[in-house]
């Protein structure tokens, strides 16, 4: 009966929290139970978690290989290096398997051959619980939780102090709103409370993420397009998170990857392409077109050839 009960628990939490629209990604995959398949080595270390008890750390994907179902292999021998601090991305048509790297880096699963390293070591010889800790995510999608914005903000650290909620709310450009707001930081937010646009959820997640102070940082960037200044001001947080920090960008669109030191184009598992932005716009291949194809979508409708 216990089987059925764990399984039936997890059901009966995302039914809820979909009801509600307040899945968190990280404890959704706590949830999920995905660490069920890798376990912690006996000898396992741990991985300094934060910015302030170490340096920003080095990743690097070594030849790896991974399917999630024997019979089909997605990544086909990804390589590449994201030195301390430095910024890679990751586009690709859709499916071309860009999430299922940053999957690999949480060691959600173990790759199938090769390995996936953070300062040299291979994830699976690191205690799942500081690898995640070492890890901070701005999702896609936040969702939020059905309590106050500092609530919301602090769960990136719990116990912070209100001074540290607010100046990582300053960074991630959201303080200005949240003052404005009937109750400030006491605001209850979520599906019973007051209910924030795209943009402002993800400026709470990057407050969050500041809290948090990861050595590594994921960005899922977001599919749904944003206005222009609601994005001018999300990238504007963004590089306040990601300075200093090793960041590796799931790109789904192609504006937050100008700036990456280097841009992996991923099609079908494979690294078809890679370099700066100039670089794989004067290669003319298939990063080139992809951005010839937004830049036309971004135009004004009058405006299109
Ligand atoms: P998108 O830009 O649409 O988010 P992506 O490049 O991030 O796409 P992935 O999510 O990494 O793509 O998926 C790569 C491939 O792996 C897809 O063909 C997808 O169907 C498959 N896939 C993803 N997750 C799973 C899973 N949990 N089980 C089985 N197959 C999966």
């Amino acid at each position: 009966l216990m089987q059925l009960y764990q399984p039936l628990n997890f059901l009966g939490f995302v039914y809820a929290s979909l009801r509600q629209g307040v899945v968190d990604l990280e404890q959704m995959f706590r949830l999920l139970g995905q660490p069920q398949d890798v376990s912690d080595r006996p000898e396992a270390s741990l991985l300094p978690p934060r910015l302030e008890d170490a340096p920003a750390a080095s990743l690097e994907f070594r030849d790896v290989r991974f399917g999630y179902r024997e019979d089909r292999e997605i990544l086909h021998g990804i390589s590449f290096r994201v030195p301390p601090g430095g910024r890679t991305a990751i586009v690709g048509p859709t499916g071309a398997g860009k999430s299922t790297i940053s999957r690999l880096l949480f060691r959600f699963y173990d790759a199938w051959d090769g390995s996936v390293l953070i300062d040299g070591a291979d994830v699976g010889d690191y205690a799942q619980a500081s690898l995640r800790a070492a890890i901070g995510v701005v999702p896609q999608d936040t969702v939020l939780f059905n309590d106050t914005i500092r609530y919301n903000i602090a769960y990136g650290r719990i116990g912070a102090s209100q001074d540290e909620i607010e100046h990582a709310a300053r960074l991630a450009q959201v303080h200005d709103f949240v003052l404005r707001l009937p109750d400030g930081y006491d605001t209850r937010v979520g599906e019973r409370g007051l209910k924030l646009s795209g943009g402002e959820k993800q400026r709470v997640a990057i407050a969050r993420t500041i809290l948090k102070n990861p050595r590594i940082l994921v960005l899922d960037e977001a599919t749904s397009s944003l206005d222009t200044h609601t994005e001018q001001e999300i990238q504007a947080a963004l590089r306040q998170v990601s300075a200093h920090r090793t960041t590796l960008v799931i790109a789904h669109r192609l504006s937050t990857v100008v700036d990456a030191d280097e841009i992996l184009v991923l099609d079908q598992g494979d690294i078809v392409e890679r370099g700066t932005h100039r670089g794989l716009l004067a290669t003319g291949g298939l990063y080139a077109s992809m951005w010839a194809a937004q830049a036309e979508e971004s135009r004004p409708e009058g405006n299109r050839a």
